[in-house]
């Protein structure tokens, strides 16, 4: 009984897996908002397509305890050289046909559409939305404990305190974030952060070191109020600030000014960095 033994282990072995990825792309999500948000996004893809590994597995165990034969693709001539296993579609239907256990109806509609999706994501370039990704990925792993234990008449359980914590976020997910911006964070933090861009927005001015009031530039109008005061400007050097709906540093979106510390707001008084330049002395109403 190897195989049944290393079925399992492999299933279980992705989830662990799984759940480091998630751990990663998570905390750059909430912990450390300054950083490149291309690392999470990977992250996410890579724990999801692991997540559906792990899925395919398990019902794989669940033909093989049926009958060994029944992961193969074809159960009647299986030999050595014939060894081709099931995809996780023909895995699904193998189990609602061999089972006497049913899977509920939308649980194998929602686990068919995250197959479709892995694949995309493994053989295509695709454009990953984080935000789509995660509620996806908590929904995935409620159904992978919810079948663990339908079929295997026990929990999944976590020895290491590490995977319990994790999966208690997972399990959570959907209480404890949301998307803001296009961004999932904590809900508490989503609040704190729009708290402070409303009161940020007050602040219309800033004060020079040698006295002046200026209005400080607004997230989105950079490039015309820096093409205004140059003629011979670069405008796709600027473009940045046009193109993304919401500035990935600090969550302002067009018509907001950036919060304080933010490394993209350009300085009203020399058009360059405003964290670096040294120009401005506070920000006032
Ligand atoms: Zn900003
Ligand atoms: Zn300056």
């Amino acid at each position: 009984m190897k195989i049944e033994l290393n079925l399992l282990e492999n299933s279980y072995d992705f989830i662990i897996n799984s759940f480091e990825l998630y751990s990663t792309a998570l905390e750059y999500g909430i912990h450390d908002p300054k950083r490149s948000r291309v690392d999470n996004k990977v992250k996410w893809k890579l724990a999801f397509i692991t997540m559906v590994q792990a899925i395919e597995l398990l019902l794989k165990e669940v033909l093989f305890r049926i009958h060994p034969n029944l992961i193969y693709l074809n159960i009647d001539s299986y030999n050595k050289i014939n060894f081709k296993t099931v995809s996780f579609q023909q895995a699904i239907n193998r189990v609602l046909n061999f089972s006497e256990k049913p899977i509920d109806q939308e649980d194998v509609i929602f686990l068919i559409n995250c197959a479709k999706l892995r694949n995309e994501f493994i053989h295509y370039k695709v454009k990953i939305q984080s935000e789509q990704i995660s509620p996806k990925y908590s929904a995935l792993y409620n159904i992978y404990k919810k079948l663990y234990k339908e079929f295997f008449q026990e929990e999944i359980t976590f020895t290491q305190q590490k995977y319990q914590h994790i999966e208690g976020n997972i399990l959570q997910f959907n209480e404890n974030m949301t998307i803001y911006r296009g961004f999932e964070i904590n809900k508490n933090e989503a609040k704190l952060i729009q708290e402070e861009l409303e009161e940020n927005n007050k602040y219309k001015f800033y004060i020079t070191k040698d006295g002046k009031k200026i209005p400080r530039i607004k997230f989105g109008d950079e490039l015309n109020y820096v093409s205004n005061k140059f003629k011979e400007i670069e405008s796709e050097n600027f473009a940045m600030y046009e193109h993304y709906d919401v500035c990935d540093e600090c969550l302002a979106k067009h018509g907001d000014y950036h919060l304080d510390g933010c490394d993209l707001e350009i300085c009203p008084a020399c058009s360059k960095q405003l964290i670096t330049c040294g120009c401005i002395v506070k920000k006032v109403k």
